[in-house]
């Protein structure tokens, strides 16, 4: 039976990396049913928000999606149709892997981290307002119930993937009471998988110093939302860039799929831009249905087509478009011989 599956496109560089990676994906002869909903600045005129009904609806009903950024206003201006995705569907766990692609001129050769970032609360709860003329008020909400939850899942994570370690990162020794409820949510859970995975924490920037000095010492990283966002980044940027970092956004009734880049409007609609980071967010999808065999292959496909160095985008150092580096991996999957589930 076909996978059923929300395909939205994004603004900016997101519909030709969409595009890009539903070919892909259809190259792999898994069966999809693409449905194709649009969400952001582009829709308000019709449906009055940047996140109509319908598209949630679409995400509810088949319980998977695929994404492409989406453009969030600066300083004024709708709220992050990303943020508020996550948080209406309750997509609580952000895995983002960070793993090294052989080919790429980075810092470091073997970099394997894994990014948990917890999705829904922090300071993107967008609880703010003014006090007075002159001076703003952002609430930061941690609480016990979605820190061990997050806990859990990177423990889980660990656990179901051979992982060895769990860092969990904060700023306890300033704000006691917020990163302090979550750092000990984290011992209490931490306890639970004792003998199995080992338990660290670290104060966030320590963390970042340590992480450009050495990753090797880092295995699973979990972390309240606005230090998942920053840290994640600083990890994309070990392996080779925004252009290759994919995430997941997990929950309990859905999971969305989509890159930790966000829609680069300086590059839209050039083919220019690296789908790399939506194709692996694909793979990620791919594991979530259970299609391990077509996701090993893809992946395969696209580290292959990365450590030849004949066809990569811009920011790899090459001059290949978009569609071209797509093209290079289909031809590279036809190449492989497709092993029976
Ligand atoms: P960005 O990730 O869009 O781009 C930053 C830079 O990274 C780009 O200028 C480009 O040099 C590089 N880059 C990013 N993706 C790339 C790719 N696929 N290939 C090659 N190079 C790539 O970050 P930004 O400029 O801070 O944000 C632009 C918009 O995206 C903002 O409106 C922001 O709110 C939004 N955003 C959306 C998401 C999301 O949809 N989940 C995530 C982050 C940012």
């Amino acid at each position: 039976m076909a996978h059923r599956v929300t395909l939205i496109p994004g603004d900016g560089i997101g519909p030709e990396l969409a595009e890009a990676t539903r070919r892909v994906l259809d190259a792999t002869g898994i069966a999809f049913e693409w449905e194709t909903v649009d969400a952001g600045e582009a829709v308000i005129a019709e449906y009055g928000t940047p996140l109509p009904d319908h598209v949630l609806d679409s995400i509810r009903t088949n319980k998977v999606a695929l994404k492409g950024p989406i453009t969030t206003p600066v300083g004024a201006g709708f709220r992050s149709v990303n943020v508020t995705l996550r948080q209406v569907l309750g997509l609580y766990a952000n895995l983002r892997p960070a793993r090294s692609i052989k080919g790429l001129e980075t810092r470091y050769d073997d970099v394997d981290l894994v990014i948990v970032r917890e999705n829904t609360e922090d300071l993107y709860a967008g609880i703010e307002h003014m006090v007075g003329p002159d001076a703003a008020e952002s609430i930061k909400i941690i609480t016990r119930a979605a820190s061990e939850r997050i806990a859990r899942y990177a423990f889980d994570y660990a656990v179901a993937n051979g992982r060895r370690k769990v860092t969990a990162v904060h700023k306890a020794n300033i704000m006691k009471l917020s990163d302090g409820l979550f750092l000990e949510s984290c011992r209490t859970v931490a306890e639970q998988y004792d003998g199995r995975v080992e338990f660290e924490d670290r104060i966030v920037d320590n963390m970042c110093m340590q992480l450009v000095q050495k990753p090797d010492l880092y295995d699973v990283l979990v972390l309240p939302n606005l230090y998942g966002d920053i840290v994640s980044d600083l990890c994309a940027g070990l392996v080779g860039g925004l252009g290759v970092a994919p995430g997941a956004n997990i929950g309990t009734e859905a999971a969305v799929f989509e890159p930790v880049h966000g829609s680069a409007p300086k590059y839209a609609g050039q083919n220019k831009a690296n789908p790399t980071a939506l194709i692996l967010s694909g793979v990620l999808m791919l594991r979530h249905l259970g299609e391990q065999a077509a996701a090993e292959r893809v992946e395969t496909a696209l580290r292959d087509v990365i450590a030849e160095g004949r066809q990569t985008t811009y920011d790899l150092g090459g001059e290949t478009g978009t569609s071209e580096f797509a093209d290079a991996i289909i031809a590279r999957l036809a190449d492989q011989p497709v092993v029976p589930a």
